[in-house]
């Protein structure tokens, strides 16, 4: 896996992509959305407590500070649907990232929050959930992921 870019212009097709991203996001009820995961290698990601787009916000170039107790809770993911575990993550997670201007900005964010925070950041660092399961778990993520490249090659063979 590979580590997402840095973000280094701040344009339109940039305010164009994280549009894009917040759609996918609330269409699939997300509550966040990595660069990678919309097919683009850059460290951007938007993300949504409640999942809606009033409170949608985008995080460009972020570094994350993590605090506070670990806490394990059930995780999923977007890329991966099916699958599903017990993730750890810190319970309180400051974020500086910056926003469509360039312009710097700092939150900090408990629970649920903090876990969305340190997932998408996951992202851009090119990790995902199936490579912080337990042993079991990955297990069965497995076959669950076999499963979906066989669906996926299946659904590519009929419409080729
Ligand atoms: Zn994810």
């Amino acid at each position: 896996m590979t580590r997402a870019k840095p973000v280094e212009v701040f344009d339109d097709s940039l305010r164009v992509l994280a549009e894009r991203m917040i759609e996918i996001m609330v269409e699939t009820k997300g509550v966040g959305l990595a660069g990678p995961q919309a097919g683009v290698n850059l460290r951007i990601f938007v993300a949504s407590i409640d999942g809606t787009k009033e409170n949608a916000r985008v995080y460009i170039n972020p570094a994350i500070k993590v605090e506070g107790a670990v806490v394990t809770n059930e995780e999923g993911c977007l890329s991966l649907p099916g699958i599903a575990g017990k993730i750890k993550r810190y319970a309180k997670c400051t974020i500086t990232a910056q926003d469509l201007n360039g312009n710097e900005f700092t939150e900090t964010g408990e629970g649920l929050q903090a876990r969305i925070y340190q997932h998408e950041y996951d992202h851009l660092e090119g990790r995902m959930i199936k490579d912080r399961l337990g042993t079991a778990a990955k297990i069965r993520a497995k076959r669950r992921l076999k499963q979906l490249e066989e669906e996926y090659e299946q659904t590519h063979n009929e419409n080729s």
